[in-house]
């Protein structure tokens, strides 16, 4: 049997929010790790809850007590506990006497959970989940205690008292092992907890897109913010209960209508050096307004028309993975072929007020149907011209070829390499036929709408 050293409980260095290696300590109670930032940020309401608690719960009593979490159903939050340790006579298996905090004591076990349902990350450990299976029958109001650790975030409602505790597995085969040695709970094992809690037959189909691994996004600094070598814009990953994915996150009109819904959020607390100085090119451009009836048209929307958009987070909102091209190459086609377009239309009908009236009634897939073929043809043709520039080793001559439509690959022999500016950039000449065409339609669609 393990020897209870100073490091009784099983921590992990795991984060509780993915899989990842935590490197980064919560510096209130030093009591766990995270990957990141963001993992923190969407761990946080729970562990707030707890944040601390290890410390005020004090030394350990005596030798065969350990440290386990009671979710009392008349307390505002759970606690951690001191609990007596009981062998099973029969068998090796461990169990903890809970019965001088609730009677009776709850008495149904369920296998040790081994994984983390969240993220599905096995723990490398089991977690005993004791509650009375009959709780919806037996207690009339729900546990207040997981009310706050899991934060509602289930559809079904915890009552009666909960233990839960944690510890070594052994005997059996995988599906028959039980916990034989049991240790301290911690915090990472109180996570893990309210992930099961959390998980434990939850019908909110919203819960079962917040599980599973993080998903490729993108950060964009502010213009004032971007490192000279640093990558413009940074691959991240996100857990999948990131607040972009939810109400924070600001859906982008036009990237809806161009068929590749867009996300973003600011990060809190990036830096700014000045308000006025926070920019971001690229974010304005996903915040458009694409409203041809509105003065605002082809101007970003507040707050993305001010200095101090910041850096941001920018993900798919149907968390689909998002790569950094898609994102540059999106804003700048914004930037470059909607507002153009978008400005195009609304000139033409701005001093007619008949036509101003048609364009009023127009309906909303009119303008996404124009879009999504320019932006798919636009994108298809610039990733064939990355691949091809990657090829031949000579990106900026062949994206300027492309682009230019003119004696670019007289510049092919240069030897310096130019930085490659906005009129480089590849909005071929091709693209700009195929949105008249569409603009073109627009107006005959709306003129038919007679
Ligand atoms: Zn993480
Ligand atoms: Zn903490």
């Amino acid at each position: 049997m393990a020897s209870l050293g100073a490091a009784n409980d099983i921590s992990g260095t795991l984060c509780p929010r993915c899989t990842d290696k935590g490197t980064l300590t919560c510096s209130r109670c030093n009591d766990i790790k995270y990957c990141s930032a963001e993992c923190q940020r969407a761990d946080w309401a729970t562990h707030k809850v707890l944040c601390g608690a290890i410390k005020d719960l004090g030394p350990r009593p005596s030798k065969d007590m350990r440290r386990i979490l009671a979710f009392l159903p008349d307390e505002e939050k759970p606690r951690f506990v001191w609990a007596p340790l009981m062998q099973n006579l029969f068998s090796r298996h461990e169990s903890v006497d809970i019965s001088s905090f609730f009677e009776p004591a709850p008495m149904y076990r369920q296998k040790p959970q081994v994984k983390n349902p969240w993220t599905n990350g096995t723990l490398g450990y089991g977690l005993d989940i004791l509650f009375d299976d009959d709780f919806s029958h037996a207690y009339s109001n729900d546990n207040r205690a997981v009310v706050a650790a899991t934060k509602g975030a289930n559809t079904l409602s915890w009552r009666g008292p909960v233990f839960a505790y944690c510890g070594l597995l052994g005997g059996g085969t995988t599906d028959k092992r039980d916990i034989v040695n049991i240790r301290d709970m911690s915090m990472l094992g109180y996570a893990h907890v309210v992930a099961n809690l959390t998980d434990y037959h939850n019908k909110d189909p919203r819960h079962a897109l917040r599980k599973g691994p993080k998903i490729a996004c993108v950060k964009v600094a502010c213009d004032s913010d971007r490192l000279p070598n640093a990558p413009f814009p940074q691959a991240v990953q996100v857990p999948r209960s990131h607040p972009v994915f939810q109400r924070e996150g600001c859906v982008s009109l036009v990237s809806e209508l161009a068929g590749m819904p867009l996300a973003t959020y600011k990060y809190p607390g990036s830096k700014s050096i000045a308000a006025t100085d926070a920019s971001n090119t690229i974010v304005s451009a996903l915040h458009i307004c694409c409203d041809l009836t509105s003065p605002e048209c082809a101007l970003p929307v507040e707050p993305f028309r001010s200095g101090d958009v910041g850096t941001q987070l920018v993900a798919r909102a149907d968390r689909t993975p998002l790569d950094c091209d898609t994102v540059e190459v999106f804003g700048k086609f914004c930037v470059a072929v909607v507002v153009t377009s978008l400005c195009m239309i609304r000139d033409m009908f701005r001093d007619d007020g008949m036509a101003r009236e048609r364009l009023e009634q127009m309906p909303k897939g009119l303008l996404a149907d124009a879009l999504q073929p320019v932006w798919a043809d636009h994108f298809s043709r610039w990733k064939a011209l990355k691949a091809a520039a990657a090829g031949a080793g000579t990106a900026g001559s062949v994206l300027g070829d492309a682009d230019a439509n003119v004696g670019a690959a007289e510049n092919a022999g240069n030897d310096d390499q130019p930085e490659q500016s906005e009129s480089t950039w590849p909005h071929s000449s091709l693209t700009w036929i195929v949105l008249q065409g569409n603009v073109e339609n627009v107006m005959d669609s709306i003129a038919a709408l007679d």
